[in-house]
């Protein structure tokens, strides 16, 4: 996506200020942990969300706690605000290091230290992708369950800051349920050790309150995660709808009867025409949506359950239903699911992949305020759901060379959040807040709460130094309501204001 409209209010510092940074820092991790070039830190101006670009001064490599340590000292001392990455996969714009300074890059700390069968955890470093951990401990019958559909490339680190969800977490729970220690480092270079190998540690749950604090409470650079058993049993199904009442029926339909399946995940139809030319499943592109379900478990009663699925999907209107025969075929199922946002490039030359959540009965009038925000702004919306638990992707399309165009979609995304707010959700069901959403928390929050989050943020980090401007709105309120200048300033072409941080 071309960055038409976007925010970079910002330059890097001069070139030899950073060599100087660069020259001294190499002192403490060596120089080829260092990139400071205008060329090699190109790739670090961006991540998932494309519609934001801050250059770092420098890029950090590190690849021990001691290291982060040596680098959050250094930082302090130079005055230096430090954003930490992981694979730059997320999509909220959280690792922009949009005060410039240090991006501290995990990618080089992507040891499996440990894997305890018996006990059911493993200890990682933070930039070990989230497929490689369940690829590590496969022979030994167990997996880590978390799934963003970006597992394949987002790391462990950045799915504890950002408390990942993924299809599977509607049976097995978010990232937070999965994490059971986390070696912190702070700002002033200072290692704690939150948490414990054994279950249910006394003490205040800093743990807790780490997982998706997006990089603003300390580095995470090793974490003590849980793995469950590899189920016995898996059943995958693809029922194709007329439209997403009728799939959102079904979705009631299966709930309601006590049924929870590893995996609920609904496409509509702008999506699914997107996605069968690139997974030629079949699937009727006149169709209104599809589902996917998975069910996991214990072979016994497996095939009652599958039953009771298919007549549900039937009862509800299902026009067809396909079950997965094999692995092969599961994955093939699963392909037009996991691949649906990099499939809305076929669409549109922009797309802004939204994160929002509902109650999961109010999706049928979310879905009717999206086609009306659709209309209104006139531009296409493409939905993808994590439907068991309320958690939508609308794929706003927009023309990335026309500037109204992408002022419109920013108008869309607000309106789109605004309505899940009203409709008793929230702001996000997975992918945070970082610098995308940060001035739409007083939709969510009242200034008392927001006090009470930046208060927490105050404890652990003083100075404001790590990941500074995320997810806390940059001003307090007036009284009504916290001011929103981010996304409609942006979009006329205004840099956001520059107050700084809330904390
Ligand atoms: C195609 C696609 C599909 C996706 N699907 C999902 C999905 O199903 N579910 C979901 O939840 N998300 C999804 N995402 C979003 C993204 O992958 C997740 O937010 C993921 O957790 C980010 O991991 P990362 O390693 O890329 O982190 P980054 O993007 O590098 O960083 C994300 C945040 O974590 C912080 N951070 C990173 N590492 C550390 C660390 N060691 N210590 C402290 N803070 C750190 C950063 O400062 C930043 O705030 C998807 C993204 C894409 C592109």
């Amino acid at each position: 996506m071309q960055p038409s409209g976007e925010q970079r209010n910002r330059p890097a510092r001069p070139a030899p200020e950073r060599a100087a940074l660069a020259r001294e820092l190499a002192r403490r991790v060596g120089e080829d942990s260092i990139l400071w070039t205008d060329d090699t830190l190109l790739p670090y101006d961006v991540d998932g969300f494309t519609l934001a670009k801050f250059p770092p001064d420098l890029v950090v490599l590190p690849t021990t706690t001691a290291q982060v340590t040596d680098v959050l000292v250094f930082a302090r001392a130079h005055g230096l605000p430090v954003t930490a990455r992981g694979a730059g996969t997320g999509l909220a714009g959280g690792a922009l290091a949009e005060e410039g300074g240090i991006l501290l890059v995990t990618a080089r700390m992507d040891r499996v230290l440990e894997v305890d069968v018996s006990n059911r955890f493993a200890v990682v470093q933070p930039g070990v992708v989230n497929a490689h951990l369940s690829e590590r401990v496969a022979p030994h019958g167990l997996h880590y369950a978390p799934d963003p559909s970006s597992q394949m490339a987002s790391t462990l680190g950045g799915n504890a800051a950002t408390n990942a969800g993924g299809p599977h977490c509607l049976k097995y729970g978010q990232t937070h349920q999965h994490m059971r220690a986390l070696t912190l480092v702070l700002a002033d270079g200072s290692v704690v050790e939150a948490g414990s190998r054994a279950l249910d540690p006394p003490g205040l749950n800093l743990v807790g309150v780490t997982v998706g604090s997006e990089g603003t409470f300390g580095v995470v650079t090793e974490l003590v995660v849980g793995l469950v058993p590899r189920p016995e049993a898996v059943r995958t199904f693809l029922a194709v709808f007329d439209d997403v009442t009728s799939a959102g029926a079904a979705v009631t339909a299966i709930v309601g009867r006590g049924i929870v399946p590893a995996a609920l995940e609904m496409l509509d139809h702008l999506t699914i025409v997107a996605v069968e030319p690139y997974v030629h499943l079949g699937l009727p592109l006149d169709a209104g949506a599809v589902l996917l379900v998975e069910l996991d478990g214990p072979a016994a009663g497996m095939d009652r359950r599958a039953g009771e699925v298919h007549a549900l999907c039937r009862e509800a209107g299902a026009r067809s239903i396909r079950e997965a025969k094999d692995e092969a075929e599961r994955l093939l199922l699963w392909k037009a699911r996991k691949g649906a946002f990099g499939a809305m490039g076929r669409l549109a030359s922009g797309f802004y992949v939204m994160d929002g959540v509902v109650p999961r009965t109010r999706l049928p009038e979310v879905l009717a305020r999206i086609e009306q925000i659709s209309a209104e702004q006139d531009l296409r919306i493409a939905n993808v759901f994590h439907a068991g638990d309320g958690n939508l992707h609308p794929n706003v399309l927009y023309d990335v060379d026309d500037p109204d165009s992408v002022a419109r979609a920013w108008r869309a995304s607000e309106r789109i959040l605004e309505a899940c707010v009203e409709l008793g959700g929230s702001l996000s069901g997975e992918h945070g807040i970082g610098n995308e959403k940060r001035d739409l928390m007083g939709l969510a929050f009242a200034e008392d709460d927001l006090a009470a989050m930046a208060a927490l943020r105050r404890a652990f980090d003083p100075e404001g130094r790590l990941n500074p401007r995320k997810m806390l709105p940059l001003r307090p309120g007036c009284g009504e309501g916290l001011p929103r200048p981010g996304l409609a300033a942006v979009a006329a072409g205004l840099s956001p204001d520059g107050e700084g941080p809330w904390i």
